[in-house]
């Protein structure tokens, strides 16, 4: 039951109607942590935040169910891009964004860390180091930025724990710069988390390139695609080829318990939210 009471579970919630409003919608239906976008997650421009919003948002956190909000940035922004523009663009956009994480007080920032499209992924990893270096330089603070890992479509990095590793090791300030695992995203990517031997061989092969202690989030998502597929398709929890067995071993292993872990599978209402995090509720009390 103890661990029950630790779980920092939730789901990605809209800030529709203000920042505020993504605490009161986790709250509606019993989440402990949340992720959001500071900002609309398909354009390059955002709207600075009044100091009221600011405000706002961290009062409501206060005294809030909610015990964590993480962020997760714009899909737009790519370290890794061999163009200039793009580029520039990306450390503007990631700069503006770990600023408004550091004023709401938001522990960490959800990065994807790019793609190399014509470049390689050699000079994508160093291009995003840099990136990442620029942004910090720019912003002084707590915030750290985690590097998501990603399934492997077309020419994304972040498919293998050493493609982070070499990235997180050319910056200079590592103590901000942390993982956030997606079980979609690996199960894609190659770990077959379906079984309890990949689900021991996953952690294992993070453990030894980039250390437990670098985890601070997990997505939790099923996946419509095959284990190695590359495809990055989000299912509900147990409906996908990972199944209920997957996130069992992921629900009661006490080495991620204090781990916040947040849904992003498909959903027309919170009430689908709800029913996933039911389920995995149920994982943990049926143990
Ligand atoms: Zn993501
Ligand atoms: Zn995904």
């Amino acid at each position: 039951m103890k661990y029950i009471e630790k779980l920092l579970l939730g789901a990605h919630m809209s800030i529709a109607g203000g920042l505020s409003e993504s605490i009161t919608r986790g709250e509606s239906i019993g989440c402990t942590a949340i992720q959001i976008f500071t900002k609309s997650n398909r354009q390059w421009s955002s709207q600075e935040l009044s100091p009221e919003e600011i405000k706002k948002f961290k009062e409501r956190q206060k005294n809030s169910t909610v015990k964590i909000v993480i962020a997760h940035a714009s899909y737009l922004i790519n370290l890794g891009s061999p163009d200039p523009d793009i580029f520039r663009k990306s450390v503007i956009a990631a700069t503006k964004e770990l600023l408004v994480c550091e004023d709401l007080a938001i522990p960490y920032l959800v990065l994807h860390p790019g793609s190399y499209t014509t470049s390689s992924p050699e000079v994508a990893i160093q291009s995003i180091a840099h990136g990442i270096e620029k942004i910090f330089n720019h912003v002084p603070g707590k915030t750290m930025i985690l590097l998501e890992t990603m399934a492997g479509q077309g020419t994304t990095i972040g498919k293998t724990f050493a493609e982070l590793a070499a990235i997180r090791n050319l910056i200079k300030d590592k103590n901000r710069v942390g993982i956030c695992l997606d079980t979609c995203h690996v199960f894609a990517a190659g770990y077959d988390i379906s079984t309890k031997k990949g689900y021991e061989k996953l952690w294992s092969e993070f453990d030894t390139m980039l250390g437990i202690e670098q985890l601070k989030a997990i997505h939790l998502n099923d996946s419509k695609k095959e284990c190695g597929s590359h495809v990055d398709r989000h299912e509900n929890i147990g409906e996908g080829l990972i199944g209920k067995e997957g996130f069992s071993f992921l629900m009661n292993d006490p080495a991620l318990a204090a781990i916040p872990k947040i849904l992003e599978t498909p959903k027309s209402s919170l009430e689908d939210d709800k029913q996933n995090m039911g389920k995995l509720i149920n994982m943990i009390l049926s143990k």
